[in-house]
């Protein structure tokens, strides 16, 4: 593919109009939005009309003027991404907290069932706070093993399987409503952490019959850094799964000031405290930008994307660890290299922003929303150039930096 191919991608693509809703610094070329996505042009003056009007004016009025209901409000508009109803997802805390909660709850739905089964080399969080999990429930353990073995290791013990929809390092990408039915043949519930696949590839948590989820909003949805988690859960289960956090704001009557806890119906009872209303004021205006979009051409020009830095990294022998079937993968590209540290800040150095993951991989992100598909031919070649030159030998690339 030629440059003026690329180009003329761009000039034909549905979705080249919503790169103008974002800032995209000059000279950077930005593959690193599965990490920390851009800022919309919205969310400054969404955060400015939050704090000098909001909070600066109309002061405690404000939480009865739309800020008490920014969780479930918010949740609303993320449903559509993940395929479920409007009323069956909030926004609360963080992934790590929101797993908490959720696995604790589905542990003690049913005492007959202690194990919680999920995937070595999962995000490390998942299994950390399975860990921490585990430790609060008697009786409770985890069962981490590899994915070949998921399938052997759910059975009459297993009370919740926990597996990441699109991995964080490889892409590769669980298909949602087999794995749910695997683990409801053996009577256990099915928990999905879609934090790398939510705005990055059509899911239907509904059509798959999936009964929890959870997932990042800083991602593919640019929330900004450490906006509000969001959690899922199906219907049928919302009154049968409690709070393990059953703070005030999860009670049926928050300002009733009741001693005892009494959870709220529906999704309210996964909140615990007080919602942090600046991040949730920016996290709404970038979701707003995902209204009217449509999934499957996100789809579509994600695996366009993948194809042209795919074949970049063919050309010059990079061991690409992703999937090739769009199907079996998010919407992320990552290349094994004995140096991928050093070729991450390389990459970094020339403007082409990527992110390294331990021990080998060289991650880029795709994100069809605003990056172009001249931006990705751009990126293929700088690749091709810094391993050409050998650039990244340069010891400066080999000082590791806390994030990476
Ligand atoms: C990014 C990510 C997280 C992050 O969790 P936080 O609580 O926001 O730090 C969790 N799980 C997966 C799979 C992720 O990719």
């Amino acid at each position: 593919m030629t440059l003026n191919d690329a180009r003329a991608l761009d000039a034909a693509d549905p979705l080249a109009r919503c790169r103008d809703r974002f800032t995209i610094p000059d000279g950077v070329i930005y593959l690193d939005g599965n990490s920390l996505g851009v800022l919309p042009n919205a969310v400054p003056a969404a955060l400015a009309d939050t704090a000098t009007r909001q909070w600066g004016e109309r002061l405690i009025r404000s939480w009865n003027e739309g800020w008490i209901d920014a969780p479930a409000r918010i949740g609303a508009k993320i449903a559509p991404l993940v395929g479920a109803g409007a009323d069956d997802v909030i926004v609360s805390d963080t992934t790590s907290a929101n797993l908490y909660k959720l696995l604790v709850a589905a542990l003690r739905a049913d005492p007959a069932r202690r194990t919680i089964v999920s995937e070595t080399g999962n995000f490390p969080t998942d299994l950390h706070i399975a860990e921490g999990a585990v430790a609060s429930v008697p009786g409770a353990r985890l069962k981490a093993v590899a994915r070949g073995d998921l399938a052997a290791a759910i059975d009459g013990d297993t009370a919740v399987v926990l597996l990441t929809h699109v991995h964080y390092k490889t892409a590769d990408r669980f298909d949602m409503a087999a794995w749910t039915a695997r683990a409801h043949d053996a009577g256990a519930l099915m928990l999905w952490d879609l934090s790398h696949s939510v705005g990055a590839v059509p899911i239907d948590l509904s059509g798959s019959a999936a009964d929890m989820a959870v997932g990042c909003t800083y991602k593919y949805l640019n929330g900004g850094p450490g906006a509000p988690a969001f959690l899922y859960v199906a219907p049928h289960l919302q009154d049968r799964l409690a709070s393990p956090l059953s703070g005030w704001m999860g009670h049926a009557a928050p300002f009733a000031f009741e001693d005892a806890y009494r959870p709220a119906s529906g999704m309210k009872r996964w909140l615990a405290g007080t919602p942090p209303i600046l991040a949730m004021a920016a996290l709404e205006a970038a979701v707003d930008l995902w209204a009217g979009v449509d999934q499957q051409q996100v789809a579509a020009k994600s695996a366009a994307l993948f194809d042209m830095l795919a074949a970049a990294g063919d050309s010059i022998g990079l061991e690409c660890v992703s999937s090739h079937d769009s199907a079996s993968r998010g919407s992320h590209i990552s290349f094994r290299h004995p140096d991928a540290y050093a070729l991450t800040q390389a990459l970094i150095a020339r403007g082409v922003i990527g992110d390294f993951r331990d021990p080998d991989v060289l991650r880029l992100g795709l994100t069809p929303l605003y990056l172009r598909h001249e931006d990705v031919w751009q990126a293929g070649e700088h690749l091709r150039a810094v391993i050409a030159s050998e650039e990244w030998r340069d010891p400066r690339f080999a000082e590791r930096l806390a994030v990476t």
